[in-house]
């Protein structure tokens, strides 16, 4: 992509069709495969801008659906944008609100035009359009903006499915049309559900328009694990070799990363390190670790000792598994730093280990960490 708002390169490393690459946006450079923490309400929830350099983000999340709602995007428009308004300086994706309307809102109503919809916070009616979507994220200022798309449960009958994905491909002309703010990137989204058919064809109808990215959504909402990597290797090898970054929506678990960027994948997010850290699941490079188990109460070691966060430097597991029964605020910010920096060292390693010939070795290692018990966990639904 020359003389675009964004520019990728991204180059084989002969392990899968996983790449090694480098996009470069308005505020700042991102290494990719690349974890893309999520600050849905302007906001990675209980840390700051200075929290999430020290983590090593490199690019992070904002919400239109959220964000138009509360405090509205006109406003953060008023007062110098999103990156103003949060004070981060790197770089942000912000997700078109798709993706939203479908698990939070009620009583929405899909017609061609768009999406009316009752809204989560006071149940206010409001409507979402390709070109609404497109005009809140050139008010927010995003670096990259998302096409709006018709998400569907992977549940429904493929007829079904076909015609969300018809209209998906139709809202992205749209959004293209309405797109206008030069240096901001514009990523189409694949649809077409866990059928292999509609999404050869969506990648088809997706990847002949002049988006600056490709984006793969509709996973993480319900289907196996077989059916993500089914629907992960037959997009990457509907996409063969275009050049542009490729966004997997919504899936962010430790092993998901090593299946997807196998296949091809440049970009993640997901909810699911923040929030479960939350909850007091902590990942560590020993696997997950429940803090809020009494065995922690006594043990004056870090949580995870090969890490290099605050959290982790500075605090005990006693002192955490304290704050955790406490209920005490700073529970959360620190769990969240430790669960970030992990997501994002391991992305990291990654990196390192498609560059040297050591991702299986590495893969393998975490299978064995992670492997167990991910298999009993059901990833959650993204956005919140
Ligand atoms: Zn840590």
């Amino acid at each position: 992509m020359l003389n675009g708002p964004i520019s990728f390169s991204g180059r084989p490393t002969g392990i899968g069709r996983a790449r090694l690459g480098r996009l470069e946006t308005p505020h700042g450079g991102i290494d990719t495969p690349q974890f893309m923490p999520v600050g849905t309400q302007a906001s990675v929830k209980s840390v700051t801008p200075a929290d999430l350099h020290d983590i090593g983000a490199q690019v992070i999340l904002g919400n239109t659906y959220h964000l138009s709602l509360r405090p509205g995007a006109e406003r953060i428009a008023r007062l110098g944008g999103l990156h103003r308004f949060m004070a981060w300086d790197g770089p942000i994706l912000t997700d078109s609100g798709g993706f939203q309307v479908f698990s939070l809102a009620n009583l929405r109503k899909v017609d061609e035009d768009g999406v009316t919809f009752a809204s989560h916070i006071d149940g206010a009616p409001h409507r979402l359009t390709p070109e609404t979507a497109v005009a809140i994220q050139e008010q927010l200022g995003s670096d990259i903006a998302m096409a709006f798309d018709q998400l569907v449960e992977p549940s429904l009958s493929p007829a079904a499915v076909a015609d969300a994905m018809e209209r998906t491909h139709r809202w992205a002309e749209r959004s293209l049309s309405a797109h206008g703010r030069s240096e901001q990137a514009l990523f189409g989204i694949v649809q077409g559900g866990v059928e292999p058919e509609l999404r050869v064809r969506s990648v088809a109808a997706i990847s002949e328009l002049p988006f600056d990215g490709i984006a793969i959504g509709g996973l993480s909402v319900g289907e196996t694990k077989a059916e993500m990597e089914g629907t992960l290797r037959v997009v990457a090898e509907a996409l063969g070799e275009d050049s542009r970054p490729r966004y997997l929506m919504g899936v962010g678990s430790p092993l998901d990363f090593f299946v997807a960027v196998e296949h091809g994948i440049d970009l993640f997010d997901c909810v699911l390190p923040t929030r479960v850290a939350r909850t007091g699941q902590l990942w560590t490079w020993e696997g997950r670790l429940n803090i809020r188990n009494s065995r922690f109460q006594d043990d004056p070691r870090p949580v995870d000792a090969e890490c290099r966060c605050e959290t982790c430097r500075t605090f005990s597991r006693a002192y955490l598994a304290h704050l955790f029964r406490a209920e005490e605020l700073l529970a959360y910010r620190l769990a969240t730093v430790h669960n970030l920096t992990y997501t994002l060292d391991l992305m990291r390693g990654i990196r390192a280990a498609l560059a040297d010939g050591s991702f299986a070795s590495l893969r393998d290692t975490v299978q064995g960490r992670y492997g167990n018990a991910e298999s009993r966990t059901k990833r959650p639904i993204r956005g919140r």
